[in-house]
């Protein structure tokens, strides 16, 4: 491609409402641009790189003996009716209605129409296992969405569906999308972990998830580098304890605490740890309130919540300040879980159930309590584990430290077991004629998503640096001054002969200041760049690797003995 022809508006300017590296780069290398809030359109070196996400996702998929497929997007109410998701899937599910006023949405996810399609159609055990998977646009209307790709309202999923026997089955197929993905993410150049998610919404028993390392994920991952323990921070047990202390229970005693309202503010006014107190956390979920009462010293895991209520998440909301004020009669900050109204839901995390002579809100504002006892001066359902995991508390598994990181979550797989063929009731015949749920599997990844992440592991303040993996091209080949013949010249030669190599050649043919287009040249990110200048009669010509930075000057001949190197260090042939 020319560049004197290529549709590609760089910006100099970091764009003000992006506010990650991965953003930033993404709208000034020209590769995307905003309609609305969570809606992009992918100009040409954008879809690009795109294209190559999904082609490695294709072959990877191809070998694991997956087959492509293409859905529809739009989706009738009544299969996810069937399921039990039209409701719960909440706000984020577009919605709409045709002339006659049938109900659609526009498919966030294709667990139903997959059950569904292959109900009708696959009748015998025979035709087992099948894995089937699709490349295609998504539609989420997410809470906030935010970082341009990354968490859009339209995006592009490969979603896999596995249909099999048994648990066995499944459990080989699962295997097989796991080994698949490790590949793909690995050939994509990101750095990645694997670990256990929240089966959420999904139902089913076992799933992980596939984490980019990265500062501004939005998920917090903990692990331990002791034992292969990993799982996102919504799904990891919290293995806090706290010293049981050999204290009896004091009688509990009202104390006037003025405008104390925070933890921090009740520590220094007690001059005690925060350990010494109990939160109360007062939720709304519809027309019930329910207070989750929690070491002070520590957070609540919504996730963990939700799935104990067995409501879906988008039902869980933080009470309003007139809710708090119905049920414990006070103002904000002083709840506590003696005394709330009566039809409140009360769950104690089973650590504040062994605490001794706690401190709470007292349900008087400006009061706290002294003393508390569970059992003695409060009751409720003492659930396990409401917490979040936190750097430092014990490995669930082993016992050691636990760290904690941020990730992308890229991919995931589910073992969703008989949950939509149950509620679907799709079923096939076994081998003694007899009706059988199949077992299925979900696998998506988020092929926009992994495109950021690639941007958000791989750039510096001048602009991207991609993995030959997935660059737009693999070689850029720049004329400094495209006033003098023998530069051109030379310039125009590499282009067709690196073309007929089989390389994808970007040429800066511009009439341009050189300084401009090295600029363009870094921010786009093409890993391999060639500089053709005042040495052209010569047949030499600079040669650098983007992020590399070692420039080094050789003769034309050589270039494609240094290409092949490049290419081989990152694990490629041409
Ligand atoms: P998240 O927790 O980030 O909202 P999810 O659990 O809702 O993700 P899935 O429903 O499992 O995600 O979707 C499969 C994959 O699709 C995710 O792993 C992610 O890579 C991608 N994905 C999900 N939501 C979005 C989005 N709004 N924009 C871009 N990619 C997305
Ligand atoms: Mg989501």
């Amino acid at each position: 491609m020319r560049m004197s022809k290529f549709y590609l508006p760089t910006l100099r300017e970091v764009p003000s409402e992006a506010e990650i590296p991965s953003h930033q780069l993404l709208l000034r290398a020209g590769m995307i641009r905003k309609l609305v809030s969570g809606v992009y359109s992918y100009l040409p070196l954008g879809l690009k790189v795109l294209k190559n996400v999904e082609k490695i996702v294709r072959e990877e998929m191809d070998a694991a003996g997956s087959q492509e497929v293409l859905m529809s997007a739009i989706q009738p109410a009544e299969i996810w009716q069937e399921s039990g998701r039209w409701y719960d899937y909440g706000p984020e599910m577009f919605r709409l209605k045709d002339r006659h006023e049938r109900e659609f949405c526009l498919g966030p996810t294709h667990e139903e129409y997959f059950t569904d399609l292959i109900k009708n159609e696959l009748k015998s055990y025979k035709q087992l296992p099948l894995n089937i998977y699709q490349i295609q646009t998504k539609y989420r209307d997410e809470k906030r969405p935010r970082f341009g790709l990354m968490r859009s309202r339209e995006f592009i999923m490969k979603d896999a569906y596995s249909f099999d026997m048994d648990e066995e089955g499944l459990k080989k197929s699962y295997k097989e999308m796991w080994d698949a993905y490790d590949k793909i993410f690995t050939r994509c150049g990101l750095k990645f972990k694997i670990v256990e998610g929240d089966s959420g919404a999904m139902g089913g028993s076992d799933s992980h998830e596939f984490m980019a390392i990265s500062d501004i994920g939005e998920s917090q991952l903990a692990y331990c580098d002791s034992c292969d323990y990993a799982a996102t921070d919504e799904t990891a047990h919290c293995n806090y304890t706290i010293n049981e202390i050999d204290e009896s229970q004091l009688e509990i005693e009202k104390v006037h605490t003025p405008s104390v309202k925070t933890i921090e503010n009740l520590t220094g006014f007690f001059n005690l740890s925060a350990d010494k107190f109990a939160k109360t956390l007062i939720y709304r979920v519809k027309d019930k309130v329910v207070a989750a009462v929690i070491p002070g010293n520590r957070e609540l895991n919504e996730i963990k919540l939700v799935n104990h209520l067995q409501v879906p998440e988008h039902e869980l909301e933080l009470a309003d300040e007139k809710t708090i004020k119905e049920v414990t009669g006070a103002e904000v900050g002083f709840a506590g879980p003696i005394g709330l109204q009566e039809d409140v839901i009360l769950l104690i995390d089973s650590r504040v159930a062994k605490m001794k002579n706690v401190i709470v809100g007292a349900n008087e504002t400006d009061y706290h309590i002294k003393n508390a006892n569970y059992a003695k001066d409060f009751q409720g359902e003492v659930v396990e584990d409401l917490l979040l995991v936190r750097e430092g508390d014990a490995c669930p598994k082993c016992g050691s430290a636990l760290k904690i990181e941020r990730g992308i979550e890229v991919g995931n797989i589910f073992q969703l077991g008989t949950k939509y063929s149950d509620s679907l009731n799709a079923t096939y015949l076994d081998e003694n004629g007899k009706e059988q749920r199949f077992v299925m599997g979900s696998y998506g990844i988020g092929i926009n998503r992994t495109m950021s992440a690639i941007i958000e592991q791989r750039h510096d303040d001048k602009g991207i640096i991609w993995p030959l993996s997935v660059a737009p091209f693999h070689v850029m080949i720049t004329i400094i001054s495209s006033k003098k013949e023998d530069q051109v010249e030379l310039g125009e030669r590499l282009y067709r002969d690196l073309k007929t190599q089989g390389l994808e050649v970007l040429l800066d043919d511009r009439n341009e200041r050189a300084g401009v287009k090295f600029k363009d040249a870094e921010l786009i990110g093409i890993p391999i760049r060639i500089t053709v200048g005042r040495r052209a009669n010569e047949d030499v010509v600079e040669y650098v690797v983007r992020g590399k930075g070692e420039k080094i000057e050789i003769n034309t001949d050589e270039i494609m003995k240094n290409v092949k190197k490049e290419f081989e260090e990152q694990g490629l042939n041409i």
